[in-house]
């Protein structure tokens, strides 16, 4: 049935949006292809108008089955009939260079199903908007972007038809290349990571980075309201520790004023359910919203170096010797957390024993450090998980 959530305009692209979207990169994740496509339908039978995904967004279900996100979003918006309002896709691609730039799009729009142009761009009988980000800029990405002729092709594409706006995501360790890109005016929405438990590109950054985003008419897209996957099993233990719970974290981000849209990945139609009636009730004071902030920080220092198992690292790279790192560090941030706490390590040190290849294993060539977008130094921190585990 679909549900009263309030849309917010976003920036200057002039469209309006949910103020919650729905995340597809967890599709990925689930038991079996069908779930998710169930879980897409659910999404617009709710209402919602927002959908964002990646070319990257791709992997194999718990059953086996190689999945694409985009594909799935597209065979799911070309089978409905009665969206007679555009649906608004974040889709994002590693073009940061003119020829990956162009097969990326070209992928992209296959993928989705979209036909058309402009303001006729649809998906069946969907009809849809296009919102193209440069995925991830950081600053090696940002050194490519400036020289490579993307940034004007961007602009090129939207007169076109091919996108409807030029965006980019970012990440937590460069507001320096995050305020660069938008002063660069290529871009009319950012999407980034932000929630309770760290709120550096928001008001506790040198420069409230949101505020400013927000000012200059660029719309937001608030990703990590939960803190990246890697809370689902840590916060099994923070628990313990704080009264923030599922719901704090994202009404915290709603409460945001310069945030048009939180993009939370639900695995499924209960968590989405629960996410709308987030949405759909009241925001916290200014004082609550500052007990939650006080609350987060008695825990978020413990998230400092650790890995978030977003496996953004593993989208477009895999190391030359065969080791999967997210999976010892993993285990290693998840132990190294329990001990801060004083909780008991033994699981850990077990699991990480089961591991097929382990920390010893790396060759400290360091090819993957330009992949973590947290910016974590790989190779030493597997030394460290070899040293306290192995
Ligand atoms: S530093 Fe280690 S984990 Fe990273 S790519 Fe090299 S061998 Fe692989
Ligand atoms: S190594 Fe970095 S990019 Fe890869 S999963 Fe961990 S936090 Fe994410």
């Amino acid at each position: 049935m679909k549900q009263d959530i309030k849309k917010r305009r976003f920036g200057r692209t002039n469209l309006w949006i949910t103020e919650l979207g729905f995340g597809a990169m967890n599709l990925r994740m689930l038991p079996n292809r069908q779930q998710g496509i169930d879980l897409l339908h659910h999404v617009l039978d709710q209402g919602i108008n927002f959908i964002d995904t990646a070319r990257s967004y791709t992997g194999t279900c718990g059953d086996g089955t190689y999945v694409e996100s985009e594909e799935m979003v597209g065979e799911v918006l070309s089978s409905r009939t009665d969206l007679t309002e555009p649906i608004v896709i974040v889709t994002k691609g590693h073009g940061y260079e003119l020829a990956p730039l162009a097969e990326d799009l070209a992928a992209t729009r296959k993928a989705l199903r979209i036909e058309g142009l402009g303001d006729e761009m649809h998906i069946g009988q969907t009809p849809v908007r296009l919102v193209y980000f440069l995925h991830g800029i950081s600053d090696e990405r940002w050194e490519v972007i400036q020289k490579s002729g993307v940034l004007p092709r961007l602009r090129e594409l939207q007169k076109e038809g091919m996108i409807s706006f030029p965006g980019f995501s970012s990440h937590y360790p460069f507001p320096k290349e995050i305020k660069e890109a938008v002063d660069t005016g290529a871009f009319d929405v950012v999407e980034l990571p932000y929630n309770v438990f760290n709120r550096s590109l928001g008001e506790d950054g040198e420069l409230d980075i949101l505020k400013y985003i927000h000012e200059k008419d660029l719309g937001i897209v608030n990703m990590k309201a939960f803190n990246g996957n890697s809370m689902l099993p840590i916060y099994q233990v923070l628990r313990e520790f704080i009264t923030i719970d599922y719901a704090k974290m994202l009404n915290f981000c709603l409460s945001n004023p310069y945030i048009t849209s939180v993009d939370a990945g639900a695995r499924s139609p209960e968590e989405i359910d629960a996410d709308i009636a987030v949405a759909l009730g009241n925001r916290p004071s200014e004082e609550e919203r500052a007990a939650w902030a006080a609350e987060a920080d008695k825990v978020s220092g413990l998230m400092n170096d650790t890995c978030r198992e977003c496996l953004h690292c593993l989208e477009k790279f895999s190391c030359p010797n065969g080791l999967n790192f997210p999976e010892i560090l993993s285990v290693y941030s998840r132990m190294k957390i329990c001990t801060s706490l004083g909780k008991d390590v033994e699981q850990y040190k077990k699991q990480y024993q089961a591991l097929p290849m382990k920390g010893a294993d790396c060759l400290e060539c360091g090819a993957c450090l330009e992949w973590c977008e947290y910016k974590l130094n790989i190779p030493k921190l597997l030394k460290e998980a070899e040293e306290k585990l192995g």
